[in-house]
């Protein structure tokens, strides 16, 4: 059986030969991500190129989601790696310095975004080194902010600093992070990935700039800040989908809330009809192992569970030894966990419009009906993805007259965006996609199946047509078609 969760794999020297794309894309990935917060524009340039040739190669359509890097803070340089233990307290200075030891048990730094000082109050977090070093701010003046370390530990040069108990109200898109977003939209990605999201005006600005320059790029939020997790609602109003950034999110909430967020954060997303990508340490052991741990199986097959969309590979696919192998193991084990799916009965619903009425409809329809599959014709990927939140047992057969439409669909649970068809009158796409359907094996003329559609078409939000297409209309419209070919070549 197919799977239907998709499968997000990271790019790195481990995976970014021609063979080794190819051979991820037979393995099971739909979408590749670029991590911009590693390489150089021309490395994912070449990457970028190879991926659109293994796609063409093997007749796959791949998305390509391009991870921009956002406004990590860290510490600064140091002189020497501080040897910390408890009640020690480090001075974070305004100023640009090499960090230093001024006394037993003393030391100061800077970090790289010093704005974030004026935010911090007596009494809050800040966590060092991805949550290693813990320390709480006990005084606060015009030149510095002290913390008193609560642990032991060594802290060296430029690691990472988290405040998991305030809101920085940064610019979450650094000067690089806006020349990475014009090679995104130069180059066409399918998604781009903004990293730190506060709220829903950072997904604003960061649309603001994808449109001015004329890109029309899928926005997904990753969801790694507290207050992230706090302004959900509005962050998917703002956004095409989001990614659970378990790694830096574990560091911002406490580690063993994660779990329980994601199950909220992917009920959320599946209700806004939003793909959601469960991301970080899924298989992290494959990195060097070559089988996963209990663990991480049972991690990745109660994400499937929790109704995500898509699983995410990051270390274990850009730097691991065993990129191949890993998706293998996530593919096994997204079909075992499908066999118990509750498919249909996933879960209820807002029913926000007409749209999503007649969406569930259908899938109630095909379900009763006992269909081969639902056609969904959509001219925004909308109507698919709404389906697709209904989770149906059959397959989702995804038929756009545009390209960049049927990429978008590749981070759909159980989305099939295999058919492109020419933008004409709605008899003559069904025609068409009949013919390639069937051409191609996807569609059988002994089946019926499930066809939603616009009519007239292109008209985004103008659902407005359930049709059963059994056998005999699929002999009527292939004959109807190979007619209307043959009058044109006349
Ligand atoms: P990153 O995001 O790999 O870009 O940090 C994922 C995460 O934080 O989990
Ligand atoms: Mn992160």
């Amino acid at each position: 059986m197919q799977k239907r969760t998709k499968i997000v794999a990271t790019i790195g020297p481990a995976s970014d030969s021609l063979e080794q794309i190819t051979a991820l894309i037979q393995a099971g990935v739909n979408v590749f991500r670029l991590n911009f917060s590693h390489g150089t524009h021309e490395y994912h340039t070449n990457v970028f190129s190879r991926i659109k040739k293994a796609c063409e190669a093997s007749g796959s359509v791949v998305g390509v989601l391009q991870d921009i890097s956002g406004p990590k803070v860290r510490i600064g340089m140091l002189e020497e790696d501080f040897v910390l233990s408890t009640n020690d307290t480090i001075d974070f200075v305004r100023e640009k310095i090499v960090g230093c030891k001024m006394s037993e048990g003393h030391y100061q730094l800077c970090i790289n975004e010093p704005k974030v000082l004026d935010q911090l109050k007596v009494g809050e977090y800040v966590y060092m080194y991805d949550g290693i070093i813990r320390a709480i701010v006990v005084g606060v003046d015009a030149q510095k902010v002290t913390v008193k370390i609560e642990n032991e530990g060594m802290l060296s040069s430029k690691k990472g600093v988290n405040f998991p108990n305030t809101s920085l109200g940064i610019d979450v898109l650094t000067p690089k992070d806006k020349q990475d977003m014009l090679w995104g939209v130069e180059h066409g990605v399918d998604f781009m990935a903004i990293s730190f999201v506060q709220n829903a005006d950072d997904m604003r600005a960061a649309r603001a700039i994808i449109q001015e320059h004329g890109g029309r790029t899928h926005l997904i939020a990753k969801i790694e800040k507290f207050d992230a997790v706090d302004n959900i609602d509005s962050i998917l109003e703002a956004s095409d989908g989001i990614m659970i950034a378990r790694g830096d999110l574990g560091i911002e909430v406490p580690y063993f809330e994660v779990p329980t967020i994601q199950k909220m954060l992917i009920k959320k997303a599946n209700n806004h009809s939003k793909p959601v990508i469960t991301a970080t340490q899924m298989m992290l052991s494959m990195t060097t192992k070559e089988s996963a741990t209990r663990a991480e199986i049972s991690d990745v097959a109660n994400a499937v569970l929790d109704g995500t969309d898509a699983v995410m590979l990051s270390e274990e696919s850009a730097i691991g030894k065993h990129p191949v192998l890993v998706v293998e193991t996530m593919v096994k084990t997204i079909q075992a966990a499908e066999k118990q799916y509750p498919f249909h009965k996933f879960s209820s619903f807002d029913m926000g419009d007409k749209d999503d009425k007649i969406d569930e409809s259908a899938v109630r329809l095909s379900e009763s009906l006992d269909t081969a599959g639902l056609i969904a014709m959509t001219g925004s990927g909308q109507s698919a993805k709404k389906i697709s939140r209904y989770r149906p047992s059959r397959p989702i057969i995804a038929v756009t007259y545009n390209r960049s439409i049927a990429q978008s669909l590749a981070l759909v649970w159980g989305v099939m965006p295999v058919i492109e068809v020419e933008k004409s009158g709605l008899r003559d796409m069904v025609g068409e996609l009949m013919e390639q359907g069937i051409e191609s094996g996807l569609l059988s003329r002994e089946n019926s199946y499930i066809l939603t559609a616009g009519d007239p078409a292109g008209i985004p939000g103008s659902t407005n047509l359930i049709r059963v297409v059994s056998k005999y209309e699929i002999d009527f419209f292939l004959e109807r078609h190979r007619k209307m070919k043959e009058e044109r070549n006349r």
